[in-house]
């Protein structure tokens, strides 16, 4: 299991503070007390594209592995994506693209080349079936962020009808069209909700899925680890 760590342990290149990541940590995959404890095992450089049109960047990760089960661990962050070689923005700009635009898989994302493959089609294909499967998760963002706003229930206007997504009439079922048309409603109230641009709220809230009680990444379905370390975020250091 990825371990998430907060993103002051983050490299330079990720807009982390590049914090050495702490050892001795307690295992999660343990399954017998004592727990094992995490001891630094590898570090390797690690190609990710973060932005949509953005090179290549390589990016240090580090592994650490447990004294006692030898599970190794990969220590990640918010912005990236568990078994993905993309960034969590640059993933939710291209699904942004899908559900609100009236472009097919084969027009959005990076120029292909040789490196990427064949276009972005099985990317962009699977990126939007996990929103869809998810569609419960982020409406009640949405949800949370009108409510966080101070908008009385009682007092909220009728909402003005929303526009279909563009791409759910390509849809195989009723049922994957009507859930992408919920998703894209969602994804605005969203964006209402925060005052967030429209092609950052989809990589936002794969952050929030990753700080859930129960964390996983919304884009790759991966459970992750989320690790607490005693210097918590926003301490005064004086
Ligand atoms: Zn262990």
């Amino acid at each position: 299991m990825s371990l998430l760590f907060s993103l002051e342990y983050a490299p330079v290149e990720l807009g982390g503070e590049g914090k050495e990541i702490p050892t001795s940590l307690p295992c999660p995959d343990c399954q017998t007390k004592p727990v094992g404890r995490l001891r630094k095992h590898a570090n390797y450089l690690r190609g990710f594209t973060l932005a949509v049109g953005g090179g290549r960047i390589k990016v240090k990760i580090t592994r650490l592995r447990c004294s006692k089960c030898k599970v190794t661990h990969g220590c990640l962050f918010e912005c990236l994506v568990p078994h993905s070689r993309y960034g969590a923005e640059a993933l939710g700009r291209l699904a942004t693209q899908y559900l609100f635009e009236d472009k097919s898989y084969e027009e959005i994302g990076w120029e292909k080349s040789a490196e990427e493959g064949e276009g972005h089609r099985h990317l962009i294909y699977s990126l939007v079936e996990r929103l869809c499967r998810k569609e419960d998760l982020i409406s009640a963002q949405a949800e949370k962020q009108v409510l966080k706003r101070g908008e009385s229930l009682w007092r909220r206007k009728e909402p003005e009808p929303e526009e279909p997504c563009k791409n759910a009439g390509k849809a195989r079922s009723e049922k994957k069209a009507a859930a992408m048309n919920r998703v894209k409603v969602a994804v605005k109230k969203f964006k209402e909700g925060t005052g967030q641009a429209l092609e950052t709220v989809v990589g936002s809230l794969h952050q929030i899925s990753m700080q859930l009680s129960a964390p996983f990444s919304l884009f790759s379905a991966a459970k992750v680890s989320v690790v607490r370390t005693t210097h918590k975020r926003g301490e005064a250091l004086f």
